[in-house]
């Protein structure tokens, strides 16, 4: 059973900055996703919590006790590295004995709990095995049997399926995410793919240049994205931005833009300046009623749907819309949006403005 707290979490390696303030909370049992791009800063967040890097400033807290400057064997949290990293010339059994074997536990007590293991992961029948001749499945089985049986108050995994082709990779991450549902141990999992941490995790921490934008549940980065940095990292094609330049009253709820006039969730921040009107593709709707007007430039036949590109006064809009409807490259349509669904940002800090729609969930 593990709570961990991340509390104004920071690491330097000499002037550079890697991670700046982090603070967020991962709760017991969740599968908490640590998601951003390349060189963002989540394996050094995850190495700080495993306890292989210390923190220039700032608390971690596993349930309650505060840990950020014990080494990583006092810590009982299992970095599961690479899933194929095993001992080669040892058998599967071995394999997966060896972290309590060099603990010192009695010989039959290490049999029991092996066993156990290799029921949870369904790998009876491969115990006396050579890993060798493993396939690729059975070779990462064994790898989180290694790291499960210790019975650690949770587990770091830095981009455990990243080496594997797509196919297995879907494959893979099912059974790690019915394994943890059956185990219900905190697990904080590293990963660049959005798909991935979207399908997978309870809760979600997006971070970008070293700081953390945004966290909360899959939905929530979702449908109300904090930052212009989030809604276009999630989802795909990307949340659209028209771009306008223009004012919204206290709590108005109809926006002046590019000449025509749109219903938006309630504003609970008034604001004027240079605005990003953030519509998803699927909440895009073509309709030659609608006073907003935008050139089709392209289509893409996804089966059932299909994704219209047009090009508007604010910019380029995509619209994910019925196959069966038709858009001609060159056509002038007339666009309309859902009107519970939009985000406004300011263009220049990339914030989201507090409406209705995101009151209870924006970050910091
Ligand atoms: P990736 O998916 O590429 O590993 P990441 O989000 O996990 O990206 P980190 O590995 O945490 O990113 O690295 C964040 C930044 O800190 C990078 O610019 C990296 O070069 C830098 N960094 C990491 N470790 C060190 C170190 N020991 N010394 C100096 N710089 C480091």
């Amino acid at each position: 059973m593990a709570q961990i707290v991340i509390r104004n979490l920071k690491k330097e390696f000499g002037a550079f900055t890697a991670v700046r303030e982090s603070s967020f909370t991962i709760e017991d049992g969740e599968f908490f996703m640590l998601l951003g791009p390349s060189g963002c800063g989540k394996t050094t967040t995850l190495r700080m919590i495993a306890g292989l890097e210390l923190p220039t400033s700032g608390e971690i807290l596993l349930d309650g006790e505060e840990i950020s400057q014990l080494p990583p064997r006092e810590r009982d949290i299992a970095f599961v590295f690479q899933m194929f990293a095993l001992y080669p010339h040892m058998n599967v059994r071995k394999n997966i004995s060896y972290p309590l074997v060099s603990q010192g536990m009695p010989r039959a007590q290490v049999k029991a709990k092996v066993a156990e293991v290799a029921q949870i992961l369904g790998i009876e029948d491969i115990l006396d095995r050579p890993v060798g001749g493993l396939s690729g499945g059975d070779r990462q089985r064994v790898a989180l049997g290694r790291a499960i049986v210790r019975e650690p108050k949770a587990f770091m995994m830095d981009e455990p399926l990243g080496a594997l082709d797509a196919e297995f990779r879907e494959h893979m991450a099912d059974e790690l995410r019915a394994l943890h549902d059956r185990m219900g141990a905190t697990t904080v999992y590293v990963t660049h793919d959005q798909l991935e941490a979207m399908q997978m995790g309870d809760k979600i921490v997006v971070m970008n240049n070293a700081v953390v934008e945004q966290f909360g549940t899959p939905q929530e980065i979702y449908d109300k994205p904090a930052t212009m940095f989030v809604a276009s990292f999630i989802g795909s094609p990307s949340m659209n931005f028209v771009n306008f330049h223009g004012q919204l009253g206290p709590n108005a709820s109809e926006l002046d833009m590019l000449g025509g006039r749109f219903s938006v969730p309630q504003s609970r921040e008034p604001f004027e300046g240079d605005m990003a009107f953030g519509v998803r593709p699927e909440h895009v709707t073509l309709s030659d009623a609608a006073g907003f007007r935008g050139e089709v430039l392209a289509t893409e036949y996804l089966g059932t749907t299909q994704i219209v590109t047009l090009q508007t006064a604010g910019g380029e809009v995509k619209a994910r819309i019925p196959s069966s409807q038709p858009a001609k490259p060159g056509e002038s349509v007339g666009l309309s949006f859902d009107p519970k669904t939009v985000t406004l940002f300011d263009r220049q800090s990339g914030r989201a403005l507090k409406s209705e729609l995101n009151e209870s969930v924006l970050h910091g």
